[in-house]
């Protein structure tokens, strides 16, 4: 799926980003996600891409504009594999923090961070708290966001051990209806099967390098693009609803 350039602020110049604040694209969205490993299928930039498609299908749907990415995250346990490159929680923290405060003097009545890497939330929420300003927001739950990406899967039967969680069939069904030609078919291999929940566990205690030595949780040569699809449109329904409903409270 293209990326649509149109709504990306990196694209404008000062005076375009003006006007359309100006014509009424008064709410931002800041795409937050990650550079850190996903296997030997997916790229290193999985979340970051993830996070710019869900923020400019959303900014289409609700009149925003998208804000430049943050495409470094909370990563340390995946840093055992090379490329990966982690921002302690303060440092990631600190970057939200002035990059919402570059944005609100520019006439922005409202900010979403778009967090796609479960390591970010923390840091998102914090820094949403610790702003200052009542107009940011984020959709702060990221099991229920990780839990909508494999629904596809589960709802075909396939057993929450394959389904698994990082770089499993949630992420690369997604990457294969998104981002197609960058997901390696001939390196999809099997990951960790087993406990999700104690994979995931051992991965942020001792690195994901300790659960699987391929990086990944899951099983993704079950992965299709139709799932991926289905998974996408599930994610932005239930965000654009999320984000109508809290508009009320700001
Ligand atoms: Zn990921």
């Amino acid at each position: 799926m293209k990326v649509d350039h149109e709504v990306m602020t990196i694209f404008m110049t000062w005076n375009e980003v003006m006007e359309k604040i100006n014509n009424g694209r008064k709410t931002l969205f800041i795409p937050v996600g990650s550079t850190e490993q996903h296997g030997s299928h997916l790229p290193l930039y999985t979340d970051s891409l993830l996070a710019t498609h869900i923020s400019t299908s959303l900014a289409k749907r609700m009149n925003g504009l998208v804000g430049p990415l943050v495409s470094l995250g909370y990563s340390p346990y995946h840093l055992h594999f090379p490329g990966t490159v982690s921002l302690s929680s303060q440092t990631l923290k600190s970057i939200l923090l002035d990059y919402i405060s570059s944005a609100v003097n520019h006439g922005f009545e409202r900010i979403i961070i778009i967090p796609a890497h479960g390591g970010n939330f923390k840091a998102v929420n914090e820094a949403i708290n610790e702003s200052g300003f009542s107009n940011v927001e984020s959709y702060p739950d990221f099991e229920r966001f990780s839990e909508i990406i494999n629904q596809p899967a589960l709802k075909r039967g396939i057993p929450r051990e394959l389904v698994g969680a990082h770089g499993g069939i949630g992420e690369t069904s997604l990457m294969l209806y998104l981002e197609p030609d960058l997901v390696r078919l001939d390196k999809l291999t099997k990951g960790y099967v087993g406990n999700v929940e104690k994979a995931r566990e051992l991965m942020r205690k001792q690195g994901i390098h300790t659960v699987s030595d391929v990086g990944i949780i899951g099983d993704p040569t079950l992965s299709s693009s139709e799932m991926g699809k289905e998974a996408f449109e599930l994610l932005i329904t239930e965000l654009y609803s999320y984000f109508n409903k809290t508009i009320n409270k700001l």
